[in-house]
Parts: C-alpha cells; sequence; structure tokens
C-alpha cells in the first residue's frame, strides 16, 4: 500500500457534511484532526456564508476541535477578500449580518438599497422579492453580480436537506438571466489558491478531504491538488483521490505508513 499522505504539507478540511452536520461533530472528527496535526498543517474550509470566520472558528472550538482562527478559511471571508482585491465596493447584500461585517471588515460599503454599485449573493434565510427586485435594478444597470457559492442545498442531519445559497443565487440569476461574474467558494479554486498562496505551497502538497464530489474533489482536481472523499461516487476514479468509508476509514487509511 503506497504511503498516501507522502509529501502531502497540509491537510484542507471541509466543515458542512465532513466534520459536522448541523451543530453535531461527525463521529471521529477531534481525534482525526489531532493525529493529522502531529505531521501535518491543517486548514478548514466552507462555502458557508452565514457565519464570519471567528464565527466557524468558536463553533470549531466548540466541538471539540481545536483550531487557530488564521486556519479557518470560510466564503465569507474570502468573499470580504475578493471585493477588496477587486475594488468592488458599495455592495448591496443579499445574505447574513456576519458577510456584511466582514466586508464592512476590509472597509468596504454596503448599501442597502438600489444605488448600490454591485449585488453580492450568500446565504440568505430572509431572502424575498424585495430583495430580488433591488438586486434586479442594480444589475440591469450594469452592476457586477458576486456570489458566495452555488450549493444547491446542504446536509444538517444526516438524510435531511435544507436549500442553501444557490437558491439564493438562483433567484437572482432567474430574475436578471445571467451568470454570476465571479464565484468565490469550491468548486471554484479561489479558496484553495488562498490557502496555498498563505502557506506557500504547490498545489500536489495540499490534501483536500471533503465529502462532495461536485464540491471538494472537483475543486481539487481543478487545483492540481491531491483528495480524500468521504463516501463513495463512481466519478471518483483520478488516481489523486483516496475514498474512504468514513473518518475512522480516512484515519486508518493515513496512518498506515
Ligand atoms: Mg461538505
Amino acid at each position: 500500500m503506497p504511503e498516501i499522505t507522502s509529501g502531502i504539507a497540509l491537510f484542507a478540511f471541509d466543515l458542512d457534511g465532513t466534520l459536522y452536520l448541523g451543530n453535531e461533530p461527525v463521529p471521529g472528527a477531534a481525534t482525526l484532526v489531532r493525529r493529522v496535526r502531529e505531521r501535518h498543517r491543517v486548514v478548514f474550509f466552507t462555502n458557508g456564508s452565514a457565519r464570519t470566520g471567528a464565527e466557524v472558528h468558536a463553533k470549531l472550538c466548540g466541538m471539540g476541535i481545536e483550531c487557530a482562527l488564521g486556519e479557518v478559511y470560510a466564503s465569507s471571508t474570502a468573499t470580504a477578500t475578493y471585493l477588496a482585491e477587486e475594488l468592488i465596493d458599495d455592495v448591496f447584500v443579499i445574505g447574513s449580518d456576519g458577510l456584511r461585517a466582514e466586508i464592512r471588515d476590509r472597509g468596504l460599503h454596503v448599501v442597502q438599497d438600489d444605488r448600490a454599485a454591485h449585488v453580492v449573493v450568500g446565504f440568505d434565510t430572509a431572502l424575498d422579492y424585495a430583495k430580488v427586485a433591488t438586486a434586479l435594478t442594480i444589475l440591469r444597470r450594469g452592476g457586477k453580480l458576486i456570489a458566495c457559492n452555488e450549493d444547491a442545498s446542504f446536509p444538517v442531519a444526516p438524510g435531511h436537506f435544507v436549500p442553501g445559497c444557490g437558491a439564493m443565487v438562483g433567484a437572482v440569476t432567474g430574475a436578471s438571466e445571467r451568470r454570476p461574474d465571479f464565484v468565490v467558494g469550491k468548486p471554484n479554486t479561489y479558496l484553495l489558491a488562498k490557502i496555498a498562496a498563505t502557506h506557500g505551497l504547490a498545489p500536489e502538497q495540499i490534501m483536500v478531504v471533503g465529502d462532495s464530489y461536485d464540491s471538494d474533489i472537483a475543486m481539487a482536481l481543478r487545483y492540481g491538488s491531491r483528495s480524500i472523499l468521504i463516501g463513495a461516487d463512481p466519478r471518483a476514479t483520478d488516481p489523486s483521490i483516496v475514498t474512504v468509508r468514513d473518518l475512522s476509514d480516512a484515519l486508518q487509511r493515513i496512518r498506515e505508513r
């Protein structure tokens, strides 16, 4: 059996469905992270846009998964970073107070009416007709549309899914008949590129651990990183992918050396 972690410097763990489900940690999550830390750097990434990076960090620590704030990469934080890099200011935000706080933290302005220049869409459980109408007005005037992610749904308990940010993006793209100008979250590689740049790593030195072929594994494949897929998928045939049953199986595979 080849050493599956050979040449790997950093593990990047997906959160929803991988290390926790809703507010419950997945069995074995804290143990796996602790073991991986003995030999590798660790970061955590999530397409979740409702919480700030600090809130995600607090949630992980509350579950016994010890980590530093700088190890957490949330699409809320990354979206704010992208806006600042691209000088996309005066944005109307469909999303949470946390997302607006991250954007304001970058010195950018949130304008919650149709005088805004651009539209940002994150996870919003209070999406309504008026917000979509405001977004439409801004986009028809030539504003950019930036989406935190396009996840259709996400698991909150075994077998139970709720609409994701993609449902909010879909309302806006449906009304405006256009695609987002940029999607920050996976399967796009923006988050992974940020992680690689921060740690000074090449793509193949990163091991992505996730439960979604279309999201986590697709991102790893696009970027040239290796990956561990929790659960089976018939498409997972690339030699860079290791498929495991669950987190304890992942731990066992990592310890085979
Ligand atoms: Mg997931």
